[in-house]
């Protein structure tokens, strides 16, 4: 496989750097109680001003640094990666640099799917590879709380429809809040049974500082299972790859599958081969890093590429995280930087 001959730093714990995930902006339409409670990204709540973000040049020099150390996964997030002007742009530079066996990187995005309905060919036609949609319910009064701008389901499924009219294979990923959506999981599930869309169901995740979470908020992928399963049986599907996220499983009347992502139960670090870059040039080795490495500041001295590329390597080679791993419901969270600016 590609991965094999691939380029390759290795961190502390012997993880390779293969997904890089960028955000492009820190900025929302939605504020979905999970991410970005109402009470603190409120109106004054100060995001990042202009000057302050990569230009799609310096994101693009980001991507080609971590492609010549191994990437071949790049991932546009936020924020709401829609509401950044001229996406379809950087989407198109993204897809045009080549990894050093001479691939295409694998390009995707994901979205809250409020403009895909508007943007989908766009996007397509820009060369994105697939999308993933963030959707936590199809129940309207659900979904609007969630979303707490009382956006509408539909338009969400609408954007799902377009983005699939479009040719782009489409993902979906449902966050359970226990007494929040999870009495809505097996209609999730089921909607997209048969359709060739692959729901994930995400366990409520402890990022941040300002989301409330509670261990028991969260509800369990065993569960998710075992309420999928009582329904529609499930049988286990191995990993496409190592180090894979999310744990596969498929219906065994063979309408498809689902997939659980299980941060909390079931943690993953071992295999964590992922960074981030924050919209304003931070390099974040863990999800829930208290601090990032700062990038931009090598972006704009006029460096050439081959510095950015030592300044990753060096930062990559030094990283052993595994938060996930050591978590407890007793972890302190003081200082932990926000999943919409971090990008998820
Ligand atoms: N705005 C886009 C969206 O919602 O798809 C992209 C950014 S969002 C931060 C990326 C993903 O993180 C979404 O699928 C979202 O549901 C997930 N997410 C946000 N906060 C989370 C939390 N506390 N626990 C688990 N997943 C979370
Ligand atoms: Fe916005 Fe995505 Fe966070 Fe929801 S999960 S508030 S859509 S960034
Ligand atoms: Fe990777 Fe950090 Fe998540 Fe562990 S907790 S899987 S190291 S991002």
């Amino acid at each position: 496989m590609a991965a094999q001959i691939l380029p390759t730093v290795r961190d502390e714990r012997g993880r390779a750097l293969r997904d890089l995930r960028i955000s492009v902006t820190d900025r929302c339409n939605f504020r979905c109680v999970y991410c970005m409670p109402k009470e603190i990204f409120g109106r004054d709540f100060a995001f990042l001003p202009r000057e302050q973000l990569l230009t799609f040049e310096e994101i693009e020099r980001v991507a080609r640094a971590g492609m010549a150390l191994g990437v071949h996964k790049l991932r546009l997030t936020g924020g709401e990666p829609l509401l950044r002007r001229g996406i379809e742009q950087l989407i198109g530079m993204l897809v045009a640099l080549r990894t050093a066996d001479g691939e295409p990187p694998d390009v995707a995005l994901t979205t809250n799917g409020s403009a895909l309905a508007v943007k989908a060919q766009a996007l397509a036609d820009a060369g994105l590879h697939r999308v993933t949609v963030s959707l936590d319910s199809l129940d309207d009064a659900t979904f609007r709380a969630m979303n707490d701008i009382d956006f509408p389901v539909a338009r969400v499924l609408d954007g799902i429809r377009a983005a699939r009219e479009a040719g782009l294979p489409v993902k979906v990923n449902t966050v359970v809040k226990r007494g929040v959506n999870d009495h809505d999981i097996v209609a999730v599930a089921e909607h997209f049974r048969g359709t060739g869309v692959t729901v994930r169901f995400i366990e409520f995740m402890d990022v941040g500082t300002t989301n409330g979470w509670n261990l028991q908020a969260v509800v369990g992928s065993a569960e998710v299972i075992d309420r999928i399963g009582a329904v529609h049986p499930l049988e286990p599907v191995p990993p496409a790859y190592p180090g894979e996220t999310a744990t596969r499983w498929r219906y065994a009347d063979g309408a498809g599958e689902i997939g659980v992502i299980s941060s909390v139960t079931a943690p993953f670090c071992g295999a964590c081969t992922r960074a981030r870059i924050s919209a304003d040039g931070k390099l974040f080795t863990c999800l829930f890093a208290t601090a990032g490495h700062d990038l931009r500041a090598l972006l704009r001295s006029g460096a050439p590429d081959a510095a950015v590329q030592d300044a990753l390597a060096g930062i990559w080679a030094r990283r052993s995280d595994r938060y996930s791993e050591l978590r407890t419901a007793g972890t302190p969270r003081a200082q932990r930087v926000e999943m919409s600016y971090i990008g998820g």
